[in-house]
C-alpha cells in the first residue's frame, strides 16, 4: 500500500541512516518521508557502497548523500559539519542501523563474546546517542528523533540473543535522551517492528521460522511490512505527534501484545 500523497514533512529536512538496498526499513521510511515533502540527506557505512547508494539518492531525489560510519566519532562528526555545511539545521533523524556477529545470533546467549558484546552494544545502541550529541547543535525547535528496535528487547526471542540486549539498551537510550530534550522540544521515539526480510534480519538463525510464527500467530495474522513501519515514522517524524516523546511504538500486527508463546 502506498500512502496518498501529503505535505505532513513539507519544508522539512532529515538525515536517513541506515539504506542498505530497497528491502531496507529506511528506504520506505525515506520513500514516505520524500513523498510527504521532505528534504532528504541519506548516510551510509562505508565509501565502498557508494556505488549501490548514489542512485538510491538519486531516485529518492535526496539532496545530501554522505558517508558515516557510526561506529567512528570522528565520522560522524565530518557528517554533521558537512550537513551543517548544506542545509544549516535539521528537523529529524532516522537511525535504522544495527550489527551483531552473524555466529552471535544463533545458538545461546552465552554463544556471546566480549567483543562480539561491545561491538553489538556501539553499533546498534550507542551509535543513537552518538549520532544525537553531534547532531545537538542542528536540530530545529520541534525537531523528532527515532530508531528502529525489536521485541527481542523485553522478550526472549531465540537466536536474538545479544541483539535483544542492545535493543534493551536503545529503548532505554531512548527514553533518557527524551527526557534531556524534551525542555528544547525536541522528541525521541523508538518504533518497534515486526520481523520482515531485509539483509540485518536474514543474519538472525532461525529468521524463515520467525516470520513462519509471526504470520501465524500475530493478531493481524500477516508479516509487518517496510510500509507499516514508514506509515508510523511519517507519524513520528511529523508534527501529528507533537506531544508524544520517550515511547516505544509496536507496528507488529499486535505481536507483541500476545501470553508466552512455545519456542520456534
Ligand atoms: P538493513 O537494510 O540491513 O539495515 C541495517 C543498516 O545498518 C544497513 O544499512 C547497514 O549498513 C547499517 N549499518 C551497520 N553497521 C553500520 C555502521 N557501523 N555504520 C553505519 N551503518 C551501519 O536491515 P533493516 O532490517 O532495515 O534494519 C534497520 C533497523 O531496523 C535495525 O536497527 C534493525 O535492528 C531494525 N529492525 C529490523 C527488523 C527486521 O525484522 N528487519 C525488526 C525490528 C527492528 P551496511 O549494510 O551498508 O553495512
Amino acid at each position: 500500500m502506498s500512502l496518498p500523497q501529503n505535505t505532513l514533512l513539507s519544508g522539512k529536512r532529515g538525515l536517513i541512516m541506515g539504506i542498505t538496498n530497497e528491502r531496507s526499513i529506511a528506504y520506505e521510511i525515506a520513500k514516505q518521508a520524500a513523498a510527504a515533502g521532505a528534504e532528504l540527506c541519506l548516510t551510509y557505512a562505508h565509501e565502498k557502497l557508494a556505488p549501490r547508494l548514489e542512485p538510491i539518492a538519486k531516485e529518492l531525489s535526496a539532496s545530501l548523500c554522505l558517508t558515516c560510519d557510526v561506529s567512528d566519532d570522528a565520522a560522524i562528526e565530518k557528517t554533521m559539519a558537512d550537513v551543517k555545511a548544506a542545509w544549516g539545521n535539521i528537523d529529524f533523524i532516522v537511525h535504522a542501523i544495527a550489527f551483531a556477529h552473524k555466529d552471535e545470533l544463533r545458538g545461546g546467549i552465552t554463544n556471546t563474546t566480549r567483543e562480539g558484546f561491545h561491538l553489538a552494544m556501539d553499533v546498534s545502541a550507542y551509535s543513537f546517542l552518538a549520532v544525537t550529541k553531534a547532531a545537538l547543535p542542528l536540530l530545529n525547535d520541534g525537531a523528532s528523533l527515532i530508531t528502529l528496535t525489536y521485541l527481542g528487547s523485553n522478550k526472549v526471542v531465540p537466536n536474538y540473543n545479544i541483539m535483544g540486549v542492545a535493543k534493551a539498551a536503545l529503548e532505554s537510550t531512548t527514553r533518557y535522551l527524551a527526557a534531556e530534550l524534551g525542555p528544547r522540544n525536541i522528541r525521541v521515539n523508538a518504533l518497534s517492528a515486526g520481523p520482515i526480510n531485509t539483509l540485518a534480519a536474514r543474519g538472525i538463525g532461525g529468521f524463515n521460522e520467525m516470520l513462519a510464527h509471526h504470520e501465524r500467530t500475530a493478531p493481524l495474522r500477516r508479516l509487518t511490512t517496510q510500509e507499516d513501519v514508514a506509515g508510523a515514522a511519517l507519524y513520528f517524524l511529523s508534527p501529528l505527534s507533537q506531544g508524544v516523546t520517550g515511547e516505544v511504538h509496536y507496528i507488529d500486527g499486535g505481536a507483541n501484545t500476545l501470553g508466552p508463546t512455545p519456542a520456534l
